[in-house]
């Protein structure tokens, strides 16, 4: 075919430009990613090639080599992995934006100090070659095809595609130095480099070097007046060493983050380390990391690597999501098992008896390595937590099994935690007074909406404390959470409230109080007609001391929060009628009944804008939108002429002398 110039997608040269003229630090770690995207593709035709053994007859031996060639100023980065063909190169490299493309873009426009080595954890490694580079050629042929392909581009806005010859399989990509990085052609620094950030490949990553040495004299010894002899010798770089195979005790901290960030294309170091064999019904060893950061989609769902499985040595794949729920797919790591299969398939994986076990045996690891840095090392958690807890809350709902242990884990603000600062439910029911039965929530969106709500009134003053759950998923999360160590759970904006375990004389006077339903009967009835289209019932309330009125959900309905969300996320929610709550120690309450009981039999405008504004005040109060700001607005109004009747007169009375007088 012959060659064809095409344009990179907008997105993919806007990154290009970002990547040329504002990556400066470390740009080192153009060799890492070149070399792990190698590496990749070894692993993806050794995988091909454990059902095809075809594909690799030819060369049987995996490689990634690294060319220097001074005189044209080029570094190149050869593999024998799986190789692109022409479709291959056009969908991954430059055409079609990749889902990190848009993501990093955004992080490189904050504009702040950017690390470069973010670029992997987006998955657009390969374009960290125009670093260091003003031209980027990429020769490719796919194992188990005969025609190669060549792409090349400098980055400007164009590349061409053309068939070329290529002798083996693979791909070489080929970077010609811009002139102020020609540094990357010295021996010393590509070592250096990757024995820094590639030394865990698996594959030989070799390099020719050039010794010279002075030539030998008859006794053997070197001969320094003679001119020096140049040696050219094949040398393997890293030392391939499978981290998770040895003893933990022979193994650095650094090795550790080392590999870390190799397998996760993240540059920060793990917040914990997991490593163990385990022995018994099942043997398998297990090298698992908590990252210290969540990764930018840890809820779009789209990391590509989790936990990489190997089996007997060989690389089967890099994210085994069979290996872990769904809910800690934040962890990373290898596992190697000696018992499965070599060709098994994902197919196969799902089905696997085996693979549950180990899963289990993983899920249980890791919920204990949490649960110990929650206990012995607070800080250390907190910002786990902060990063994570999100999905941990995500377990509660899915993995019914470990639901002991994550109850354990999941913590919240309360009415007695600062801002930042949690409380476990374990803490929670320990600090609990003698007799209190529940455990007490309230959900929001923010902790400044819930501090205001009318629904922890009673809860402040009889010092009762109350979990704040502000995060979106808490609402589903605590869902699941119905009972804690043999209290319920509740919501303080749902159904009856019984604060009548305190010791008579912690009780305060209201708590004397009567039932006061019997004598607002018929004005309680009175308006609910009022508001029959909105609420469902309306009540004298225990849970009010300052404001006149709220909404509570009956014990089954939809809370308000969550009908928030549903409408946020343009989902209609199904209707529901709250019931509203009346405190008859308020003022308010009171000119209402007096009003309703002057003028019960005829039509009272201003009885209506009351029973309007106490409906309206409650919605607002908790955060929920009211059904016609309009009318809320000329109630307000009327109200404060009312108030303000005197004043108007005077007004009046003061323009009209000075209408007169102009
Ligand atoms: P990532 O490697 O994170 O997916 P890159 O931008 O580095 O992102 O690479 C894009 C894609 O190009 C890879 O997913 C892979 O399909 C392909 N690719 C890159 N380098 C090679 C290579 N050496 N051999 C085969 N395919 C490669």
């Amino acid at each position: 075919m012959a060659k064809s110039k095409k344009q990179f997608k907008t997105e993919v040269q806007e990154l290009l430009n970002l990547v040329i003229h504002s990556l400066y630090s470390n740009t080192d770690i153009f060799l890492r990613e070149l070399i792990s995207n190698a590496s990749d593709a070894i692993d993806r035709l050794r995988f091909e090639s454990l059902t095809n053994k075809a594909l690799i007859e030819a060369e049987p031996e995996w490689k990634i080599k690294l060319f220097r060639d001074e005189d044209a100023n080029t570094i190149t980065i050869s593999d024998n992995g799986i190789g692109m063909n022409r479709e291959d190169i056009e969908r991954n490299i430059g055409t079609i934006a990749r889902s990190g493309t848009r993501a990093f873009i955004e992080e490189l426009k904050k504009g702040t100090e950017v690390a470069p080595e973010l670029i992997g954890q987006f998955g657009v490694g390969f374009y960290s070659s125009f670093m260091v580079a003003d031209k980027v050629t990429v020769i490719s042929r796919k194992a188990g095809d005969d025609q190669a392909v060549k792409w090349m581009s400098k980055g400007d806005g164009s590349y061409t595609v053309e068939d070329c010859e290529k002798d083996s399989r693979g791909t070489d990509v080929i970077l010609h130095l811009r002139d102020d990085n020609k540094d990357y052609l010295e021996e010393w620094k590509i070592k250096k480099i990757v024995k820094q950030f590639s030394d865990f490949v698996e594959y030989p990553v070799a390099m020719d070097i050039t010794r010279e040495e002075f030539p030998k004299d008859d006794e053997g010894k070197p001969d320094t007046t003679a001119e020096k002899l140049k040696e050219i010798e094949e040398q393997t770089l890293n030392s391939m060493k499978a981290i998770w195979m040895r003893p933990k005790s022979e193994i650095k901290d650094e090795e550790y983050n080392e590999f870390y960030k190799h397998i996760s294309h993240d540059y920060t170091d793990p917040q914990e380390v997991i490593h163990y064999s385990a022995e018994g019904s099942i043997e398998f060893k297990a090298l698992l990391y908590v990252p210290a950061r969540a990764p930018f989609d840890l809820f779009t769902r789209e990391e590509r690597t989790g936990i990489h499985l190997y089996v007997k040595r060989v690389y089967i794949m890099d994210d085994c999501k069979d290996l872990i729920p769904e809910y800690l797919r934040f962890v990373k790591g290898v596992v190697e098992s000696s018992d499965l299969p070599l060709n098994i398939s994902r197919e196969v994986l799902q089905e696997n008896a085996l693979i549950k076990k180990i899963q289990k045996n993983l899920v249980g690891k890791i919920l204990k390595t949490l649960k110990e840095m929650q206990e012995k090392k607070p800080e250390d958690y907190l910002k786990f937590y902060n990063e994570f807890g999100k999905v941990i809350k995500e377990g509660l709902h899915s993995d019914y099994s470990n639901k002991d242990k994550l109850q354990e884990l999941v913590m919240f603000e309360s009415s007695k935690t600062d801002s930042g600062t949690y409380v476990t439910l374990a803490d929670y029911v320990k600090r609990m007074p003698e007799g209190q039965k529940e455990v007490y929530y309230i959900c929001g969106d923010k902790r400044e909406t819930v501090e205001q709500s009318p629904h922890l009134e009673i809860f402040t003053v009889r010092d009762i404390e109350v979990l704040y759950m502000t995060d979106p998923i808490d609402e589903w999360a605590v869902q699941s959470l119905t009972e804690y160590d043999g209290k319920k759970i509740k919501a303080i904006d749902r159904g009856d409230i019984d604060l009548d375990f305190k010791n008579d004389d912690e009780k305060s006077d209201d708590d004397e109080k009567p039932k006061e339903d019997g004598q607002y009967k018929d004005l309680l009835e009175f308006i609910k007609s009022k508001l029959e289209d909105d609420v469902k019932e309306v009540k004298i309330s225990n849970r009010l001391t300052t404001s006149a009125s709220c909404l509570v959900t009956d014990e089954f309905g939809m809370s308000a929060h969550m009908e928030r969300m549903f409408k946020s996320m343009n989902r209609d929610a199904p209707p529901s009628k709250r019931i509203l709550e009346l405190n008859p120690q308020h003022p308010i309450v009171d000119i209402v009944q007096q009003l309703f009981e002057k003028d019960k039999d005829n039509p009272n405008p201003k009885l209506d804008n009351y029973i309007q504004l106490l409906h309206d005040q409650a919605l607002l109060a908790e955060g929920s939108p009211i059904k016609d700001p309009a009318r809320f607005n000329r109630s307000v109004s009327d109200l404060m002429i009312l108030e303000g009747s005197g004043l108007v007169k005077k007004a009046k009375a003061k323009k009209g002398k000075k209408a007169t007088s102009d």
